[in-house]
């Protein structure tokens, strides 16, 4: 038997990676699965970012770059944090292969063995992989008993940060609840992590497809400059998950050792992929805009289908394009039976830290939604209230 390192040992492939594969197994298969499952625009990606890409390959833009990334990009990225009152240098960013990639740099370079990181559950799943994969200990603020919302759990989050919290990830719009964090909630959060000396990740993927109530961004905050990190990309906002497009931006110290590491595994973003970041920086608005519309159209239109119904729906999301529902029995098990028998590929809640529940992604048309809603309201999967 071959002996692999520990530290892969402690972690399960991605869920909602994994999900997805099956629904597109069985569609390769013949099936008309409606998947509901990744969280994947279903637009294609604007054309001037498209045309940026291939302009930027026939320049011959297909060459290393710098490990931080080209400075156009940088600069480009700067202008667009500052847009939200975050002053960063274009040198205090590291453009990466997909956020995925800055969440993990930061990660490995700030936790270690035995380290303290906080999650607040339910989270994204590859955050408690990463926080393994670094050496690091969990602790888990239980946000379902509040409807997802923060404010009401800060009593409980003021009991999990201590001086031992090496590491806090705050993700809003979250994924998977679609939970907008109120500026009182995140001033909190401010406190916590000045008084017990805490390194904060503020992962802001979302912040650009939100319904009425954006977040204010951690590092904005009195004290916060250099305690967090800046996690972002391009991947949700601008349809793009396939180019794998994403920065961290943060203090300087950090920065320059997460930056050994990218020289060190991707060596840099994909050059021409960079090109194309710059064109969705300064030519792409409406195209979002759009987007952004249809996402709350198909909020609203599967929030008023559930309630028709009479399923449970804990929060309206203000922002991301997913819903979490409470399930009917074991939510690992009715997923499972919604993938292989309705052929509806939904992700279970476990997955985030919240056994019982089900994310749906209505990153989908309205059609398919509706599709989705039928099989899954002949399935008994939805709890009621
Ligand atoms: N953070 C969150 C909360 C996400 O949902 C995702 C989704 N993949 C990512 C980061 C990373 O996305 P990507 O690597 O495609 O930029
Ligand atoms: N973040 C998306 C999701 O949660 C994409 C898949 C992944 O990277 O986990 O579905």
């Amino acid at each position: 038997m071959t002996a692999f390192a520990a530290r892969i040992e402690r972690v399960e492939p991605s869920a909602t990676l994994a999900i997805s594969s099956v629904a597109k197994e069985l569609r390769a298969e013949g099936a008309d699965v409606v998947d509901l499952s990744v969280g994947e625009p279903d637009f294609p990606t604007p054309a001037p970012i498209v045309e940026a890409g291939i302009a930027a390959m026939r320049d011959g833009h297909t060459g290393y770059t710098a490990p931080r990334g080209i400075p156009s990009l940088r600069e480009a990225i700067a202008t667009e944090l500052a847009t939200d009152g975050l002053a960063y240098d274009p040198d205090q960013i590291i453009v990466t292969p997909g956020g995925k990639q800055a969440l993990y740099e930061v990660f490995q370079t700030v936790v270690d063995d035995g380290d303290e990181v906080v999650l607040l559950d339910p989270a994204w799943v590859s955050y408690e992989a990463m926080a393994k994969l670094a050496g690091g200990t969990l602790r888990r603020v239980d946000l379902t008993t509040s409807n997802f919302k923060l404010e009401p759990a800060l009593d409980e989050l003021t009991t999990a940060i201590s001086d031992e919290t090496r590491l806090l990830v705050v993700n809003t719009p979250s994924n998977p609840t679609g939970m907008v964090y109120t500026d009182d909630a995140l001033a909190a959060v401010r406190d916590l992590a000045v008084d017990h000396d805490v390194t904060v990740i503020s992962d802001e993927i979302y912040k650009r497809i939100t319904y009425g109530r954006t977040p204010a961004s951690l590092a904005t905050l009195d004290g916060m400059a250099d305690r967090t990190i800046t996690v972002n990309g391009f991947s949700k906002t601008y349809a793009m998950t396939g180019w794998r497009l994403g920065y961290l931006a943060g203090p300087t110290d950090i920065i320059d050792q997460a930056a050994k590491l990218q020289s060190h595994s991707v060596s840099c973003a994909t050059n021409f992929v960079q090109h194309a970041g710059v064109a969705a920086l300064t030519d792409v608005d409406d195209e979002v805009d759009e987007m952004v519309t249809a996402f709350e159209d198909r909020r609203d239109h599967l929030i008023d289908r559930l309630e028709d119904a009479g399923a449970h729906v804990p929060a309206v999301p203000d922002g991301a394009f997913y819903l979490m529902v409470p399930v009917v029995g074991d939510d690992l098990e009715t997923c499972e039976t919604a993938i292989q028998e309705a052929h509806v590929a939904t992700t279970p809640g476990s997955a985030f830290g919240a056994p019982g529940y089900a994310r749906l992604s209505y990153a989908n048309s309205t059609d398919r939604i509706d599709e989705a809603l039928d099989r899954l309201f002949d399935l008994e999967y939805f709890r009621r209230d």
